[in-house]
Formats: C-alpha cells, structure tokens, sequence
C-alpha cells in the first residue's frame, strides 16, 4: 500500500505540493465551517430565547384567562340582585338569608362549573364568611363554616374601600387556609437546593398559599357597598394551570414560585414525582425576586440544562410575591446543533477530500517539467564522468524543451572544441619537434650542400659521377627548402606595424606570383574597394600572406579559372579581404583541417603543408580572423578580416604557440 502510495506520488516535491494545497483548502473550508456554525449557533440560539419568549407569553394568557374566569364568577355573583337583597337582610337578621345566598352560589357553579376556584364566598362588610363553598376533589362542593373572618386579605379590605372589582396573584395566610379546609393543600416540605439563597424569600413559604384571588363588591339598592364577593384558587400543590399551560401550548416545562419556592410544576424529580419544595437559585432570585427583573438564559434546573424564562409575578401594590417560568430543554436546542455541526463536517470534510483529488493531477502537471529536468541532470553528470555522447531528448514545447535544445546545441560545440583543443594541442607538440628537427638539420644540410657544389663544380664535365652528384645537390637543396620553410613556421614573428596600402600590395604580389606559373590559364580579377583605408599591418607578413593564398587558388586550377582578389571596408572598423578560385575545392572533410600544419595533398616535393598554417598564425598576431568556404569542382573563398588600427603587440610570438591559444 505505502509502496503504491510512493509510486503514486513518484515526486517528494509532487507530495509536497499535494499536501500544501491540501492544507490550504483545509484551513480555509475550516475557518468557513466554523463561520457557519458560529453564525448558525448564534441565530438557533436567538430563535431558542425567542420560543421560550413566546412560551411565556403563551402562559401569562394562560394565568390571565384563568384570573379572568374567577373574576368573572365574582363579578357574576356581586351583580345577582338576589345575593345583594339576601346580604342585606342576613345583616338586618334574618338567618334564612343564609341558604339562599348559599343556593346562589351553587346555582352559579351549575351554570358555570368552573374549573379552577377553590373557593367561593360571600362576605359582609366588615369581612365576616356569610356563606361559601369549598370545591373539593371530585368537583365535590362543601359548605364553608361561618365564623370565619377575612379580614386579613388586604385584597377584600381594598376592592371594599375602593368600590371596584379587584384581581391578583396574592398570598392567603395559613390561619385563613386552616379555616377554608386549605392548609393541608397548601402545605409544602422545603427541600434543601444547591444554589439556592441561604434563606427563604417570604418566610411563609411552605406553610401560606399562594393563589389567584379575585374580590367584588356587593351592593345594596341604594348603591351602598355592603359586603362582597371573594373567590380564590390555591396554586400550591395544584397543577391545573401548569398541566393545561404545558399541555394545550405544548411547552417543555412550566413552573409558579411563591417566593423562591417550587409550588407548582410540570418538572419531575429523580423519583418520578413533581419537583415540588425545591427552590430557585440565588442568582435567578436576585434578578427577579429582589429586583422584579425577568430572567433570561441557560440555567440548570432540577436535573437538567434548559434554556429559561422567569417573570416575576406580583400583587395588586406591585410587589413581588412570586415567579412564572417556562423553559426548553437545552438538550433539544443542542441536538440541533449537533446535527447541523456534523452536516457542516461532512460537507468540509468532502470539500478537503475533493481538493487532494483535483490537487493530485494539478500537481503532476506542474512538477512534470522537474521530471524533464531531471533527464537532463542525469546527463550532467554522465558528462562530468566523461562521457561526451550524451544527448538529451527534446520533447515538444515549453521552456523546458528550449533547454533541451539549448543543452544538446552546448555539448555539441562542446565536444566540436574539445576534438579542436586536442587536435591543436598534438599539432603544437608536433611543430615544435619538427621546428628543432629542423634547426638540427640545418647546419649539416648547409656543409652537405657545400661539398657536393664544390664537388660538381670540380668535376670533369665529362665525368660518370656529374649526374649522380647533380642529384645529391638538388635533393639537398629541396631538403633546405623543406627545413627553411619549417624554420619559418617555427620562427619568433613580431608584428612590426606600418601603414599598408593593401590593394597595391595585392596588385603587386598577383603580378609577380602569376609568372611563377608561365603555363597557367588563370585570369585574375581585381575587386578592389578604392575606398580602402590605409590599415595598420606588417606589410612584410602581409606580403607573405598574399603569396601563400595567391599560390594555393593559382595551383588548384591547373586548367585555368578565375582568381578573385576583393577588398571591401567595413563599418566596425575593420577591412575585408576576399580570395575567391574558381578550381577544384576542397572536400567538407578537409576543411576543418587546411590550417593545420603539415596538412597538404599535394604529391611530394610540391606542397609542405604550411602555407594556410604561416597566414592563419599572422592573421591571429594581427588580430584578425580568418574563414574557409568551398565547394568541390565549383572554387574556394578564403575571407580575412583586418583591423584597420593595429596595437603594436611589441612581443615576439612563435606560431607554434598560436596554434597552442587558438586552434
Ligand atoms: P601546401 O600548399 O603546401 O599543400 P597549404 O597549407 O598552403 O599547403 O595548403 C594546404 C592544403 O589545402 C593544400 O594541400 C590543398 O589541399 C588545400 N588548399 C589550400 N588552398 C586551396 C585552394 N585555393 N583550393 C583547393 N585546395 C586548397
Ligand atoms: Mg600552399
């Protein structure tokens, strides 16, 4: 597997690339994905306050419909004109008034059966129990006692003295619930809470009631306020409301206070029971009990995170008495999240897989060149270790393929100076020895030469001998013309400069040189610039130069041609000169070869094969350049370039040495 993974990626820089790109678009897509969550999280969770806002609302209509159905059984009552004549006479005396206001009452709920009051009761004016019913388990109605005073509800004394109906959330003391049959209802055992303040709120909690109560005044025909009517609904231990709160707004959960609390709930404890006798944190009672604040936010209830709402209820003077709250469980809200966050994963964790799938062909396009490259350091070193042959394929296109052809043309030259730089190298070495083989031999050729002279000279003109001592004096004198022109190359040359008028120069050396050959056919052509300048040369050398080039282009057309002498000035300051037969050319093999010395196809006793060796030799001291192009049976051009102005070089060079520089 690891081993396909490496072929895969035959690169280390191709791995890279996939790997950078890779975690790029990872950093990228995560940032981006934690920007949706983040943004998403923040809106879910402003749309889960805004639900527990609704459920809240939801409630207080709940709580003010049902305050609103009891005050409407007051109000009912208060207005009967039967309940106001039978108030009025019980106070003037007459007991029988008392079953018929009973009956009143009863009659009411037969017509109404209200749901949620726990009592109902007509009171005089001093707030004394006329007559009243409790309603009991089983919708049961039982007769109230009637020595009961009710003095003690600031409500009744309120709605009296005001003369209006009046409605609340209020507190019934523990005397007033024992007397109605109410306290054991009422009665909460209050369960240590962590968190909670480290005293209760009201110190009546657990043993006083909290409840909706509602008060309307009785008057008589007169518009004389004569007592009223009072009924209330004990919240404690009582879950109608907050059943038909949770169950008809379908909200999680639902609770009432008194004071800090748990009266009333939907919440079920460890055991399965409603968490009644807990108590609210302190942290939430300070908000909403001490500073009648709503509270909103995560809070841990009972058992559990939700996200919650407390309002503060309060009294007919306003102050706070308990708290209404509803929350949603916060495990709902995070199961949101989380499905939403593993969406988000899913989808960035495919974005990153994708880019290392598009990455991985997009890299090997751009690491292919390294590949091509690497072809060519190959070569390199196959060149280091000296092999010359080398050549790299030029694939089509691109930079790359540029540096291919680029490297092939390099090694090419390469290798052309190279063979050069050898081939001059053994050429030099040779001229050398032939140059002291030469000075060696000079002497002895020279007494050689002088006792066979003197001897034919003494000689009998009819002596056997003449012929053969004629021989001997001639093959000598071409050994001392084979040694002198060897000298010559091995000479010191110095270029002694002096202004040369070229053109004459060569007029006067083609004249001169096309009698040495009586026989020949050649017409010579003179294209001479008259423009000229006069250049700065060794006119000696250049005498030499023209010779040599004259005699070779003469010698190679036996049967006659044209010889071309052309001279033009150039704009680089420089001069050219042309030498351009019409004879038998020169085969391409060759051509590379003419300047070397000793080179000549010449038979023997002809050519010496140094000639084109002296005037490439003068031409470099001069500074010049010399060039060869030539055709076989078509003609030979020799060009040479010249400076017009020449630095005394001041040095004497042997050719030998130049051949060494510059071959
Ligand atoms: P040599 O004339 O003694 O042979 P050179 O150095 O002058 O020596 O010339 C070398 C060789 O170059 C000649 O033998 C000949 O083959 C060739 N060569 C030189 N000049 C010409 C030319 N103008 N046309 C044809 N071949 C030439
Ligand atoms: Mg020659």
């Amino acid at each position: 597997m690891i081993n396909r993974l490496r072929k895969f990626f035959s690169a280390p820089f191709q791995l890279l690339l996939v790997i950078s790109f890779s975690l790029i678009a990872a950093t990228s897509i995560a940032i981006g994905a934690w920007a949706i969550s983040y943004t998403i999280n923040n809106y879910l969770s402003e749309a889960m306050n805004e639900r527990v806002a609704r459920d809240m609302r939801l409630a207080e209509t709940f709580y003010d419909l049902m305050l609103d159905e009891i005050e409407g059984v007051t109000a009912t009552l208060s207005k009967d004109p039967l309940v106001s004549e039978h108030l009025k006479k019980y106070q003037e005396g007459d007991i029988n008034s008392q079953s018929i206001l009973t009956e009143q009452i009863v009659d009411q709920f037969s017509r109404s059966p209200l749901e949620w009051s726990h009592i109902t009761a007509v009171l005089d004016k001093d707030c004394n129990l006329v007559a009243g019913y409790q309603k009991t388990t089983g919708d049961q109605l039982r007769l109230l006692e009637s020595d009961s005073n009710w003095q003690c509800l600031d409500l009744v004394r309120n709605s009296i003295s005001s003369d209006r109906s009046l409605s609340e959330t209020g507190i019934i003391p523990v005397e007033l619930l024992s007397q109605v049959g109410l306290a054991d209802q009422a009665r909460i055992t209050i369960i240590d809470t962590p968190r909670a303040a480290p005293k209760v709120f009201d110190s009546r909690e657990g043993s006083a009631g909290l409840a909706m109560v509602s008060v309307s005044p009785v008057k008589d025909a007169t518009g004389e306020i004569i007592g009223s009517v009072t009924a209330f609904h004990l919240l404690n231990n009582d879950f109608t409301l907050i059943d038909s709160i949770t169950k008809n707004a379908s909200i999680d959960s639902a609770t009432v206070f008194f004071g800090d609390l748990r009266v009333s709930t939907n919440i079920l404890n460890a055991e399965g029971n409603r968490a009644i006798g807990t108590r609210i944190s302190q942290e939430v009672s300070d908000v909403v009990l001490h500073n009648g604040m709503e509270y909103v936010g995560p809070a841990f209830v009972v058992d559990q995170e939700y996200i919650t709402r407390y309002d503060p209820l309060k009294n007919h003077l306003g102050e706070v008495i308990g708290i209404l709250y509803v929350g949603v469980k916060q495990a709902e809200f995070q199961r949101l999240i989380n499905s939403f966050n593993q969406r988000i994963s899913l989808v960035a964790f495919g974005m990153v897989l994708f880019t290392i799938i598009i990455t991985t062909p997009v890299a090997r396009a751009i690491t292919r060149p390294l590949d091509q490259l690497k072809v060519l350091v190959d070569a390199n070193r196959r060149i280091a270790e000296g092999d010359m042959s080398v050549r790299v394929p030029v694939r089509a296109g691109g930079d790359v393929g540029l540096l291919e052809t680029s490297f092939n043309s390099m090694l090419d030259t390469l290798q052309a100076t190279q063979d050069q730089l050898v081939q001059s190298e053994k050429l030099a070495s040779v001229g050398q020895l032939a140059a002291g083989v030469a000075h060696e031999l000079n002497n002895p050729l020279g007494t050689v030469l002088l006792y066979s002279d003197i001897l034919l000279k003494e000689l009998d003109p009819d002596s056997p001998y003449r012929d053969d001592i004629e021989v001997i004096v001639n093959e000598t004198k071409r050994c001392k013309g084979i040694v002198s022109a060897l000298l010559e190359f091995a000479r010191q040359y110095q270029v002694v400069a002096q202004p040369t008028d070229l053109n004459a120069l060569i007029r006067d050396v083609a004249e001169v040189e096309i009698k040495h050959y009586p026989d020949s056919l050649v017409e010579v052509i003179y294209d001479l610039d008259p423009s000229l300048p006069t250049i700065q040369a060794d006119t000696a050398q250049m005498h030499q130069v023209l010779v040599n080039l004259i005699d070779n282009a003469i010698e190679a057309m036996p049967d006659g041609g044209e010889l071309t002498l052309r001279t033009q000035s150039k704009p680089t300051g420089m001069i050219s000169l042309e030498i351009a037969d019409t004879g038998v050319g020169i085969p391409s093999e060759n051509v590379v070869k003419v300047f070397t010395p000793f080179f000549t196809t010449k038979p023997t006793g002809k050519g010496t094969g140094l000639g084109l060796a002296i005037v490439y030799g003068i031409i470099k001291l001069h500074r010049g350049q010399i060039g060869v192009r030539s055709e076989v049976d078509k003609g030979t051009i020799v060009t040479i370039q010249l400076p017009i102005i020449l630095q005394d070089t001041g040095k004497a060079t042997p050719l030998t040495s130049i051949f060494e520089e510059s071959l």
